[in-house]
């Protein structure tokens, strides 16, 4: 990783119209940035919709900048992604996580971790390997690990892409669709490649309760992704209106603000102590 952020360093553009650091290329800024430790995972928890049991968190980065304080990852994640420093970037959330999960299951809390996997990472060829050696080095096993692919990573070469993703199953990881529903939604996706959850994207979860078509649509998601045995999840979900929903027609899970907000991981581990 460290000869990575070397070649990396100073090649980037500058695309983000920000005040003071204009004069640094933002690839520069970011890889500096997690040299200086600047980077943080956040956690949100996946709760079992039936239980309202904690069973998984999902990873997000944020950037606490010494001056701007935190940078949401909609304000660095495209530049990341178009300049490579996505692919360091997101080994060390990897990595992050995944110590951090092996840390909450040797505590008692036999939880699983997701992590958002992007179009750059998922098209390095030596993707699974890295993945098999940083569940090696942080000793988590493969199963308790759920990669989140989003579907525009599906379209471009398709063949690849089920080798990409035949690779990271054998090693026994997780695979979930994340954004379901929304940019290039093909439901042959769904029986073409080896998902093991989809996720309900938060468009179709507000309004779900209004009386319109969105509530007919997450039914048939839901009963669809049953029959071709996927796991759900409902990302968003705001109100207990929509928890009341997905409950009577059966999703799995649930995450959004109603239980809780991505939080830090020592404020996850209260959630956890706390028996939630
Ligand atoms: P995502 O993967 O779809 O993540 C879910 C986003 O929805 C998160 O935004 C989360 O904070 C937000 N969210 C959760 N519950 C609710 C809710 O009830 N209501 C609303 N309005 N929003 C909710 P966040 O953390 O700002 O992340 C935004 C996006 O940035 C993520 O979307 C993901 O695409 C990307 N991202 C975040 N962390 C990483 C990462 O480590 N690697 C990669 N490649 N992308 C990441
Ligand atoms: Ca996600
Ligand atoms: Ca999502
Ligand atoms: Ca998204």
């Amino acid at each position: 990783v460290a000869e990575q952020y070397n070649t990396l360093r100073g090649q980037g553009s500058e695309f983000i119209q920000n005040t003071a650091y204009k004069l640094e290329p933002i690839k520069t800024r970011l890889c500096n940035a997690l040299e200086r430790e600047e980077f943080q995972v956040y956690y949100q928890p996946q709760v079992n919709v039936q239980t309202g049991k904690i069973i998984s968190a999902e990873a997000l980065v944020r950037w606490l900048h010494p001056e701007k304080g935190l940078i949401s990852p909609a304000e660095f994640i495209p530049a990341a992604e178009e300049t490579g420093f996505i692919v360091p970037l997101g080994e060390w959330v990897l990595q992050t996580a995944c110590r951090q999960m092996q840390v909450w299951q040797n505590a008692g809390f036999p939880l699983r971790i997701a992590v958002n996997l992007s179009a750059r990472q998922f098209r390095q060829p030596e993707l699974s390997s890295r993945v098999a050696q940083i569940l090696a080095e942080t000793g988590l096993e493969a199963n308790s690990l759920e990669l989140e692919l989003t579907e525009s990573l599906m379209v471009e070469d398709a063949e690849s892409a089920i080798a990409t993703l035949q690779h990271l199953k054998n090693l026994g990881v997780c695979i979930s669709l994340d954004d379901f529903g929304t940019g290039y939604s093909s439901l042959s996706y769904l029986t073409q490649y080896p998902f093991d959850t989809l996720k309900i994207d938060r468009c179709f979860i507000s309004k779900i309760t209004d009386g319109c078509t969105n509530a007919a649509i997450v039914k048939a998601i839901i009963e669809m992704a049953h029959s071709l045995c996927l796991e759900v999840i409902a990302e968003g979900v705001e109100t207990e209106a929509e928890k009341d929903f997905l409950w009577r027609y059966k999703c799995d899970m649930m995450q959004g603000y109603l239980f809780s907000p991505p939080l830090t991981a020592a404020d996850f581990e209260q959630l956890l102590l706390e028996g939630k």
